[in-house]
C-alpha cells in the first residue's frame, strides 16, 4: 500500500494528498481514499479504483481541513471490498482518527481477541482496523494521543507504517523493524508544514523537499507547533523490505541517499559480473527489469535495446479479455518488436521470478517475434519462501523457485539459460549494513516471529 500525510494549514491538503497518492499508486490499485481533518470536522472519501477514478473537481474541493491523509490499497488481508479500503476512520472521546496503513501484522487473531475481551468492536476484517480500535480504545480510557498511540503499538507485531491524522496533529510511525518505508518531507521550507509519504517520489511532486526517514520504532508528532519525536521502543532492528529496493519502490525514489534506479543499475552490473553469456541484444522486462538491463550491458558490453513495449494504461482493474481474445493471442500489456528480436540471441534480464507464470508467456512472445536464443537473467537471488510482512506473493507451494530446480525453472519457462544474482552479489551491491533489510522471501529467515496459525497458511 501507499500512505501520505500532510498538515499544511492555508494549503489545499486535499490536492496536496491527492497528487501525493497519485505519485504512490504503483503501491496499490484496488482502492483510494483521502480524509481531512480540521478540529472536531472531519471528511473521507475513498471507493474502489485507481486514484484517478475515485477522485474528480468535484470531490476535491469539498475534503476541506489543515490535515489530509491518504492511502492506496495493495490487499494482503481482508477481502478486496469497499469497506476494507483506508483511512480507517473512528471517533473518539477526542474526535475522529484517521489511519492509514502499509504492511501487514502478524498477530491478528491475538490481537483481535485482546480487543474484543476490552469490549472493542470491527467493522471491517483488516489489520489496520485492529490498530486504530486499538488506539481508540487508550484514547476512550482516558490517555491523550500520544499516550495511546504509545500503548497501542506494542499489542501490534508485524510491518506497520502508519499515517494518523487527529484533531491535535498528525502522526508518523513505523514498526520497531522499519519493514515498510516512510518519509518526511518540508513543504515550501515552512517549518509548519509536513508531509509523511511512503516514497520520496510523492514528496516530488508536491515540491515538497526530503527531511529523513522516520526510524524503526519512532513516532513523529506534527503538530502547528512542529515537528517532535519519540522512541517508543526500546529495541528497534532495522529490517527494511528488501524488495522494496529490488521491485516494489518507484526507481525514481530515494533510499540510503540515492536513487532505486542506481541501485538497480548495479544490481545488473553485478549480474553481468557473474553470468555473463554470448548475445545480440540486452533487454529488460518493462518496467521493473530495465535498470537491471541497463547495468547488465554495461558491463557486458553487449548492446542495450527495448524488444517488449508496455502500454501503460493497463492496470489491475482492467476488464478481462474474452477467452476468445487470449487464445487469438491478444498481447495486452507487452508486445515484442519484431524487427528488434529478429534472428536475435538476447538477455532478458528482469528483478524477480515468483510464480513463473508471467516469464514464460513472455519468453513464448520474444520467440513468435523470432528471437533465435533467450536467455534469462535475474537481478536477485531465488524467491523460495512467500512474505507474511505485506508483499503480496503466494503460498510457498506456487513460487517456482521454492520448489524447482534452476535447470527445471529454465525448462519450464522455455529459456535457453538462466541465472539468478547471487545472494552475495545482491549483498555487496546494496552497501548499506546487510543486517539491516529483511530478505526472508530469498531465505526463509523471517525477522518478526511468524505465529504458528499464519506460518501454516503460506508455508508448505
Ligand atoms: P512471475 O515470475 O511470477 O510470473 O512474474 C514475475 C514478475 O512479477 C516480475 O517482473 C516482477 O517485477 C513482478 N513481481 C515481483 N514481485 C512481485 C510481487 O510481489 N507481486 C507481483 N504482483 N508481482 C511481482
Ligand atoms: Fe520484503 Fe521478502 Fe521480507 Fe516480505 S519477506 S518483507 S517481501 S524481504
Ligand atoms: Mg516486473
Amino acid at each position: 500500500c501507499g500512505v501520505f500525510g500532510v498538515l499544511a494549514p492555508e494549503r489545499e491538503v486535499a490536492k496536496l494528498a491527492y497528487f501525493g497518492l497519485y505519485a504512490l499508486q504503483h503501491r496499490g490499485q484496488e482502492s483510494a481514499g483521502i480524509a481531512t481533518l480540521k478540529d472536531d470536522i472531519i471528511h473521507l472519501h475513498k471507493d474502489m479504483g485507481l486514484v484517478s477514478q475515485v477522485f474528480n473537481q468535484e470531490i476535491l474541493p469539498t475534503l476541506k481541513g489543515s490535515i489530509a491523509v491518504g492511502h492506496t490499497r495493495y490487499s494482503t488481508t481482508g477481502s478486496s471490498h469497499r469497506a476494507n479500503a483506508q483511512p480507517a476512520v473512528l471517533k473518539t472521546r477526542l474526535g475522529h482518527l484517521a489511519l492509514a496503513h502499509n504492511g501487514n501484522l502478524v498477530n491478528t487473531l491475538e490481537l483481535r481477541k485482546t480487543l474484543e475481551e476490552r469490549g472493542c468492536n470491527f467493522h471491517t476484517s483488516t489489520d489496520s482496523e485492529m490498530i486504530a480500535v486499538a488506539i481508540a480504545q487508550e484514547v476512550d480510557q482516558g490517555k491523550d494521543w500520544l499516550e495511546a498511540a504509545i500503548s497501542a503499538f506494542p499489542l501490534c507485531s508485524g510491518a506497520y507504517s502508519l499515517v494518523i491524522g487527529t484533531p491535535k496533529g498528525l502522526m508518523g510511525v513505523r514498526d520497531p523493524h522499519g519493514v515498510r518505508p516512510l518519509v518526511i518531507g518540508i513543504l515550501d521550507d515552512d517549518p509548519r508544514r509536513y508531509v509523511l509519504a511512503s516514497e520520496t517520489c510523492a514528496l516530488d511532486i508536491i515540491g515538497a523537499d526530503y527531511l529523513r526517514d522516520v526510524e524503526p520504532g519512532e513516532l513523529v508528532w506534527i503538530t502547528e507547533e512542529g515537528l517532535s519525536s519519540f522512541h517508543w521502543t526500546e529495541q528497534p532492528q532495522k529490517k527494511l523490505c528488501i524488495f522494496e529496493m529490488i521491485y516494489f519502490a518507484r526507481p525514481d525514489s530515494l533510499m540510503h541517499d540515492e536513487t532505486l534506479y542506481s541501485y538497480r543499475v548495479r544490481l545488473g552490473q553485478q549480474l553481468a559480473r557473474e553470468s555473463c553469456v554470448k548475445a545480440d541484444l540486452v533487454m529488460g522486462v518493462p518496467d521493473s527489469g530495465i535498470p537491471a538491463a541497463i547495468g547488465f550491458s554495461e558491463v557486458s558490453g553487449i548492446p542495450y535495446g527495448e524488444g517488449l513495449i508496455k502500454n501503460r494504461y493497463v492496470g489491475r482493474t482492467f476488464i478481462q479479455p474474452t477467452q476468445h481474445m487470449r487464445e487469438s493471442g491478444i498481447k495486452m500489456k507487452l508486445n515484442p518488436l519484431k524487427d528488434v528480436l529478429n534472428g536475435k540471441r538476447v538477455i532478458m534480464v528482469d528483478d524477480s521470478i515468483v510464480r513463473g507464470t508471467t516469464s514464460r508467456k513472455i519468453v513464448k512472445a520474444l520467440r513468435d517475434a523470432g528471437a533465435k536464443e533467450v536467455h534469462m537473467r535475474i537481478s536477485s537471488p531465488p524467491v523460495t519462501h512467500p512474505c507474511f510482512y505485506g508483499i503480496d506473493t503466494d503460498n510457498q507451494s506456487q513460487l517456482i523457485a521454492a520448489t524447482k530446480s534452476v535447470a527445471d525453472i529454465c525448462e519450464q519457462i522455455g529459456v535457453d539459460s538462466l541465472a539468478y544474482l547471487s545472494w552475495g552479489g545482491m549483498l555487496e551491491m546494496t552497501q548499506e549494513d546487510t543486517n539491516g533489510f529483511c530478505s526472508a522471501c530469498f531465505t526463509g529467515d523471517y525477522p518478526i516471529t511468524i505465529p504458528d496459525d499464519l506460518k501454516g497458511s503460506k508455508l508448505m
